[in-house]
């Protein structure tokens, strides 16, 4: 997946509209202490799904909405929209991928792919088979070299598992596992309803 454009709304220190091309190759953001760079890999992981305040440096979801400063109020919802091609099909084609998301003061998040209202499950799985995400290895904060040094081994794996890109597997098993616990329970229901008509 290649990442092309990065547009911002009320998001931290992005209080006005904000638009950031990305190009391919590599790109770099320089500027002054307390600029908002961090701040910029914040909003990637946070249009991937991130749902760890604390990963966000905040105390709650909503503190990622600008909150004002002494000569500007603050904002009543922050959006962050992500572009991007997704990886080439057989056929060489890459697919257009718009991503975004929203939070309301008191509402929650929003997500919408291409238009269409989905469910954070569903972000999360898109980043997760095109082995990136809120917490991938591709994606590198202050810390995290540390971090990754000092990782248990059952840490490892799990950065491991997610650079392969089959991290959304794990998801979808939990999901099957209860869909298939549900039906055992609605099969011995059927077989106690088919005893009582005998
Ligand atoms: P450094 O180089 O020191 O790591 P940086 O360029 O990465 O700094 P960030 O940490 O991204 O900077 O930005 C910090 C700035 O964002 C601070 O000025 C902080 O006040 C501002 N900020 C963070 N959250 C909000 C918010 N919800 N509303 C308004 N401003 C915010």
């Amino acid at each position: 997946m290649r990442i092309r454009r990065l547009k911002l709304s009320g998001f931290k220190s992005f209080v006005e509209p904000a638009e950031l091309r990305i190009e391919p190759g590599l790109t770099g953001v320089v500027g002054p202490n307390g600029c908002g760079k961090s701040n910029l890999l914040e909003a990637i992981r946070w249009v991937m799904g991130e749902s760890s305040p604390k990963s966000m440096r905040g105390g709650g979801m909503e503190d990622v909405i600008f909150a004002g400063t002494a000569n500007r109020p603050q904002r009543a919802f922050a959006e962050v929209v992500l572009q991007a091609e997704t990886a080439p099909r057989d056929d060489g084609v890459r697919e257009e991928l718009e991503v975004v998301r929203r939070i309301e003061r008191g509402a929650g998040s929003a997500y919408r792919v291409n238009g269409r209202d989905v469910r954070a499950k569903d972000v999360a799985l898109i980043f997760a088979d095109a082995a990136t995400g809120a917490h991938s290895p591709a994606l590198v904060s202050q810390g995290r070299i540390a971090a990754v040094i000092a990782a248990k081994p059952a840490e490892r794996r799990q950065m491991l598992e997610e650079a392969a890109g089959i991290a959304g597997l794990h998801v979808r098993r939990k999901d099957a596992e209860q869909k298939l616990r549900a039906t055992e329970a609605n099969l011995a229901r059927l077989d106690d309803i088919m005893a009582g008509l005998d």
